[in-house]
C-alpha cells in the first residue's frame, strides 16, 4: 500500500529567490498537508550525510556545497498516495524537461539548483524525515 507522507526541501535557489511562499502555496493547493516544518541552514557534514546515496556521482561534492550554502525549509507533506503525487507536482530533476505547472518548471533555475527535494520512495520519506525531525515536532 503507497504511504501517505513524503518528505521535502525548499532548497537555497528557491530561498533565496523568495519563492518559499509561492512553493507552499502549490503544495497545499495540490491537496497536501504540511505535518512538520522548518527553516535552517545545513552544515556541509548534513547535506552530505543527507545525500550520501549520491556519494558516488560526480555532483556530489557540489551538491553538498550548494545545498549548505544557505537556508532551507524542510516539512513532511501528508496526503494519500504523498511520494508519487509529490515527484508529479515537482517534475522532472532538470527543470528544461520538466512539465508545465510543476514546481521546478515555475522556480528551479537548474539540474542543480532545482528549488525543491522530493523523496523517491516510502522507505526514504521516513528515513528523510527522521533525519530532521522528532515525533514531538511532527503533527
Ligand atoms: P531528484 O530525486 O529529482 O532530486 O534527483 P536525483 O536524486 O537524481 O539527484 C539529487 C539532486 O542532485 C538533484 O535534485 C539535484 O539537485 C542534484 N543533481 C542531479 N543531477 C545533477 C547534475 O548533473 N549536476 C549537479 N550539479 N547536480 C545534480
Amino acid at each position: 500500500m503507497a504511504g501517505n507522507i513524503t518528505f521535502t526541501m525548499i532548497k537555497p535557489d528557491a530561498v533565496e529567490a523568495n519563492n518559499i511562499g509561492p512553493i507552499l502555496n502549490m503544495i497545499n493547493k495540490a491537496g497536501f498537508k504540511i505535518v512538520a516544518m522548518k527553516y535552517m541552514k545545513l552544515s556541509g557534514a548534513q547535506a552530505g550525510q543527507f545525500y550520501a546515496v549520491h556519494k558516488e556521482r560526480p555532483f556530489y561534492g557540489e551538491l553538498t556545497e550548494y545545498m549548505s550554502n544557505g537556508p532551507i525549509v524542510a516539512a513532511v507533506l501528508s496526503k494519500d498516495n504523498a511520494v508519487a503525487d509529490y515527484r508529479k507536482l515537482i517534475g522532472a530533476t532538470d527543470p528544461s524537461k520538466a512539465e508545465e505547472g510543476t514546481i521546478r518548471k515555475t522556480f528551479a533555475k537548474s539540474i542543480a539548483a532545482n528549488a525543491v527535494h522530493g523523496s523517491d520512495s516510502d522507505e526514504n520519506a521516513e528515513i528523510e524525515a527522521n533525519f530532521f525531525f522528532s515525533q514531538l515536532e511532527r503533527f
